[in-house]
């Protein structure tokens, strides 16, 4: 589906995806890591935290996990956590689900 654009409105898929979180109370709104992220994933926030600062909101939906912000904030603020949305999910399901099933039903007619 496109939108009036003509692009995708849905998000590249990626092989590693990444998740920021913020110390927003220490964040100085200095923008270095916006400048940095090449996917446009944080940007200032409309409010102030409690040193009068405006402070950087993630897109967590748009981070390649790149760490790059990580890597230019000098007050460290920003950690990078990298996750792998393709890898293998892990099998949780019972071997004896079904005969656990069983006993709980009962016995069939
Ligand atoms: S890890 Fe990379 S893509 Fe994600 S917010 Fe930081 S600079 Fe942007
Ligand atoms: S580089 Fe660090 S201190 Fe500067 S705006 Fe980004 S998170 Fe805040």
């Amino acid at each position: 589906m496109e939108d009036i654009s003509g692009k995708s409105p849905l998000p590249k898929e990626r092989k590693v995806k990444g998740r920021v979180e913020i110390d927003i109370q220490k964040c100085k709104g200095c923008e270095l890591c916006t400048t940095a992220c090449k996917e446009n994933a944080l940007s200032l926030s409309d409010t102030i935290n409690i040193k009068g600062y405006r402070y950087i909101i993630a897109n967590n939906d748009a981070c390649t996990g790149c760490v790059n912000c990580a890597l230019v904030c000098p007050d460290a603020v920003i950690t990078v956590y990298r996750t792998h949305p393709k890898k293998k999910p892990v099998d949780i399901t019972p071997t004896d689900i079904k005969e656990q099933l069983q006993s709980m039903i009962g016995p069939s007619k």
